[in-house]
């Protein structure tokens, strides 16, 4: 009957010893499995059962007396052969493997020729014993140990335990802050205007990353200064009277980097205006960061295209009154978005007071896709505001005289056919004022044109000053002016007419002290005079050429006596 082979597990952590092991052991009597470390050793103890384990008490992980206390601890493993092997001198070595339940040990360097039988004789039961005399000594020495590595185990337990709660929170914190940044970037984008964008934007930072204070620097290009715009955690008289130079390193730094600066310190700054302020701030990190893009994206976001795209949604709620200067605007539009002030729109600075209080690398990751999207948000909402007061300025330019301010001669046209429809809808009347200056070629030739043009600036004041709001004051032409007056009568119209005359006659010329401008003014109305805009008009015209007729310097009302009158 053929003999069953010993198993044997051989734990070592020295490669040469454990291939000589298994020559010597190499019979058919052994089977030998290896293990280099003790956790290692365990686990195919474990699993393979062995008849005897041959161990290193010197491995890299354990102890071989912790290791055996460990073996002999487990249920199927309390009878299997325990024996050291060890280079080791060290009586105590032994003794302490023999308490843990080595049943024996075995000196390097191994005798090839007595190994095999020096492994027999323990699986036959040899077991050696632990020295009488100093029993109790070697007892105490292995408890000792014993203890000393659960305190170890422990303090290493509680270190990984207080890492491990400290990653948890920070990744805690972390989730809660991203959870919060979506909310934030929601609710930015809502935002309306830009101005609201900052304040939003600030206030939310303080929240987010609780620094102690946060402003919103806007730049000013004529003085290259930063402004604060609006800021938070410092009072208001603080920071209404900060200029600090935009033109410094750590500005242009961060405009060409497009970066955040996080956690300055005083030190790393150079220019000493910075460095006081910061130093009167009480400032222990500070972090820097700009709102803007390069301008390589502004000249893409340029392009023909897209300034057309831009444009879009404005054309389409544009009144069917104003006949405005599309690529005028274009044109405008395009120089705004290659303007430093829209590629850089501002700065940020974000501080603690306390020495201790930093962004971490977490905070610096949300910070980052918080300003990347706010930036997107407030370049947008700067394009659209800019858009919007070109719009508003287009539409006025194409109703307005460019000289005199008043409404030009296409806008006069279109109102007094809706001050018709109006007036006939609500069963109302209303008067029309035609003007023209007395002399004014006379004038011209004396004083010259541009003089002649200061007048008519003046005189356009004059009416617009004198008139109500509802009252639609307009350059005719040339030196013809119009005034349409709503609900007024023919009568009343014709006092607005004198008054107007007088102020005109009483005022002082700049250039002149004794040459007065005078006017002559013509008055009609609807119903009374004529049921259509042409007219009315006609109807004024008559009037005005019958002051003219008379003397000039006077308002002639309309009547339809004056239509024979050659
Ligand atoms: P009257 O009292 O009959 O109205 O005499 P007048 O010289 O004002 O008459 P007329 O209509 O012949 O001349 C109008 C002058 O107004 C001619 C032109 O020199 C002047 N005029 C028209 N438009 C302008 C303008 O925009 N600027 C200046 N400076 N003068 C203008
Ligand atoms: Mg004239
Ligand atoms: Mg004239």
């Amino acid at each position: 009957m053929e003999k069953k082979a010993y198993k044997v597990l051989y734990i070592e952590d020295d490669y040469a010893s454990r291939l000589l092991i298994r020559k010597i052991l190499r019979s058919g009597e052994f089977d030998v499995h290896e293990a280099s470390t003790g956790m290692e050793g365990l686990k195919k103890a474990q699993e393979l059962q062995p008849d005897i384990i041959l161990m290193d008490l010197n491995l890299p992980d354990i102890s071989g007396t912790n290791l055996t206390t460990k073996i002999k601890s487990m249920p199927e493993l309390k009878d299997t052969v325990v024996v050291a092997i060890t280079a080791r001198n060290s009586v105590e070595a032994r003794q302490l493997s023999l308490i843990a339940g080595c049943h024996g040990y075995i000196s390097k360097p191994i005798d090839p020729h007595t190994f095999p039988d020096q492994i027999r004789q323990f699986l036959r039961g040899k077991r050696e014993e632990i020295e009488f005399e100093k029993r109790d000594y070697y007892h105490q020495l292995y408890e000792e140990a014993l203890v000393n590595n659960l305190t170890i185990k422990l303090q290493e337990l509680q270190r990984s335990n207080s890492l491990l709660k400290q990653r948890t929170s920070t990744l805690k914190d972390y989730s809660r802050k991203l959870e919060k940044l979506l909310t934030i970037i929601n609710d930015l984008q809502l935002c309306h205007s830009s101005e609201k964008l900052k304040e939003k934007l600030i206030d939310y930072l303080c929240e987010l990353f609780a620094f102690d204070r946060c402003l919103f620097l806007d730049v000013d290009f004529e003085n290259l200064t930063l402004k604060v715009a609006v800021g938070r955690g410092l009072e208001k008289s603080r920071w209404e009277n900060f200029h600090l130079p935009f033109q410094t390193q750590l500005f242009r730094r961060l405009f060409k980097e497009r970066q955040i600066l996080p956690n300055l310190t005083i030190q790393q700054i150079e220019n000493p205006q910075i460095r006081q302020l910061l130093e009167e701030l009480g400032s222990q990190h500070f972090t820097l960061a700009i709102l803007g893009i390069p301008a390589d994206a502004a000249i893409q976001m340029s392009s023909k295209e897209n300034l057309k795209e831009f444009m879009k949604p404005f054309l389409t709620t544009l009144t069917a009154t104003a006949d405005i200067d599309v690529q005028n605007i274009e044109d405008h539009l395009r120089e705004f978005l290659l303007s430093e002030v829209f590629y850089i729109g501002g700065y940020l600075f974000m501080d603690y007071t306390h020495p201790t209080k930093k962004l971490s690398s977490h905070d610096l990751r949300i910070l980052d896709m918080l300003l990347r999207t706010s930036t997107l948000i407030y370049q947008n909402l700067q394009l659209r505001e800019h858009l919007k007061k070109l719009f508003i300025r287009a539409e006025k330019d194409a109703i307005t005289d460019y000289l005199t301010n008043l409404y030009n001669h296409r806008y006069f046209i279109q109102q007094l056919s809706r001050e018709f429809n109006r007036a006939r809808r609500h069963n109302s009347q209303f008067a029309l004022i035609m003007i023209d200056i007395d002399h004014f070629k006379d004038f011209n030739d004396t004083f010259g044109h541009q003089a002649g043009d200061l007048v008519l600036q003046k005189i356009g004041r004059i009416l617009r000053e004198n008139t109500r709001k509802s009252d639609i004051a307009a350059r005719y032409g040339g030196e013809e002016f119009a005034i349409i007056c709503p609900e007024l009568n023919k009568r009343r119209g014709q006092i607005l007419a004198e008054k107007l005359r007088k102020i005109i006659e009483g005022t002082r010329l700049p250039f002149s002290q004794d040459t007065r401008i005078t006017i002559s003014a013509g008055v009609a109305a609807f119903p009374e005079d004529a049921d259509n805009p042409q007219d009315l008009i006609r109807c004024a015209d008559v009037a005005l050429y019958e002051a003219k007729r008379k003397g000039r310097n006077r308002v002639q009302a309309f009547s339809p006596a004056l239509q024979t009158t050659p």
